[in-house]
């Protein structure tokens, strides 16, 4: 099959050509937006990643231009109009666990970082500052950690966190047995939100979860709190996230994604003056790490994310049902 492949990095390219059977792979650097969904025109398949944009007017091109695959290279869909792919005849297949360990274990990087100061203490030991002011942290084993979102990524943090001798609570829709039998304790949103030291997201983006941390919920965090997110920029306020470091209310925030990232993320970008002040605000906060959505980036992942998209396309071409479909529920 002929395969239009947006958003591509020279990383994408090796292992998907490293994974390929008997396909062929066209690479496109830029975004899938409906400027560019031209570059696709007699492609069946379309490949994107999280930053594509497949809304209504892009995915009406795509059909008219005879694509008949969305192969997404992520587990997160929220960049896709599915009511109006289904409407199209389009089939949209995703890669729904590529490796859980990788995100679970970067949100853990970024919660050692802020708590222990590594950032900082890195800089000033290469400047010879040997000095501890400022870099006073406080223990992991002991504290609450609020678990939003017990999946396959909340599940692995879980287990990562109950290794550190973390209490730890949940919230989710479902409860996970896997998590239950770990000693995780279920809690209303609000109750988590106000006992717990700290607070990893890894719940997806929808309607329901759009903005779940705003102004209202981040007054009932627990004062000097840490706020992890390593699931979708969605998922908080900006504004009001940068309203509660400014009070105190959040003590630590550590992201991997930002809700305005497509603008940002994925490209160098550091011969240019960045035009989005608040991203540039956060970034001036001593108590504030940021990764541009690294998470998932080993190797295990990016092979594990090769292998089942090449599979979820070589289903469809030989007509066989996908487990890997997404459907409207
Ligand atoms: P998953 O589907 O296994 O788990 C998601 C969990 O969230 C489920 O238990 C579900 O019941 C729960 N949930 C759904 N709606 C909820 C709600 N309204 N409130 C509370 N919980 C709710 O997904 P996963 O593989 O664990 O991935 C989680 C998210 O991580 C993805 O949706 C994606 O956005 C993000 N992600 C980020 C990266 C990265 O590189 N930063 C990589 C992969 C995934």
């Amino acid at each position: 099959m002929k395969i239009a492949v947006f958003s591509s990095k020279s990383y994408d390219r090796n292992f998907l050509e490293a994974a390929n059977t008997d396909h062929e792979f066209v690479f496109f650097e830029p975004r899938l937006t409906a400027v560019t969904a031209p570059l696709a025109a007699g492609f069946e398949t379309v490949c994107v990643f999280i930053n594509d944009q497949l809304q209504a007017n892009t995915l009406r091109q795509l059909a008219a231009q005879g694509t008949r695959l969305i192969a997404l290279r992520s587990a997160g869909f929220n960049n896709v109009d599915l009511a109006v792919a289904v409407e199209l005849g389009l089939t949209v297949v995703r890669v729904p666990a590529y490796s859980p360990y990788a995100v679970a274990e970067h949100a853990v990087g970024l919660i050692l970082m802020l708590n222990r100061k590594l950032n900082r203490a890195y800089n000033r030991v290469r400047e010879d500052n040997f000095a501890l002011e400022g870099l006073l942290g406080f223990d992991l084993h002991g504290a609450t950690v609020g678990i939003v979102g017990t999946g396959k990524i909340g599940f692995c943090f879980a287990h990562i966190m109950h290794g550190f001798g973390c209490r730890l609570l949940a919230y989710d829709v479902y409860q996970n047995p896997e998590c239950l039998k770990l000693g995780v304790q279920y809690v209303s949103l609000p109750e988590l939100l106000s006992s717990a030291d700290v607070v990893s997201l890894h719940c997806p983006l929808s309607p329901e979860t759009h903005h779940l941390i705003n102004a209202e919920t981040i007054g009932q965090l627990k004062p000097g709190m840490m706020l992890i997110n390593t699931s979708r920029g969605g998922l908080v306020d900006t504004a009001a996230v940068i309203g509660g470091i400014k009070s105190g209310q959040i003590g630590y925030l550590g992201i991997d994604v930002y809700e305005q990232e497509a603008e940002l993320f994925f490209e160098d970008l550091s011969d240019t003056i960045i035009q989005d002040d608040t991203f540039q605000l956060l970034q001036s906060f001593p108590n504030v790490v940021i990764t541009a959505h690294q998470a998932f980036f080993t190797r295990e992942a990016l092979r594990n994310i090769a292998e089942t998209t090449i599979g979820n396309i070589s289903d469809f071409e030989a007509g066989r049902p996908c487990t890997n479909q997404i459907k409207i529920k």
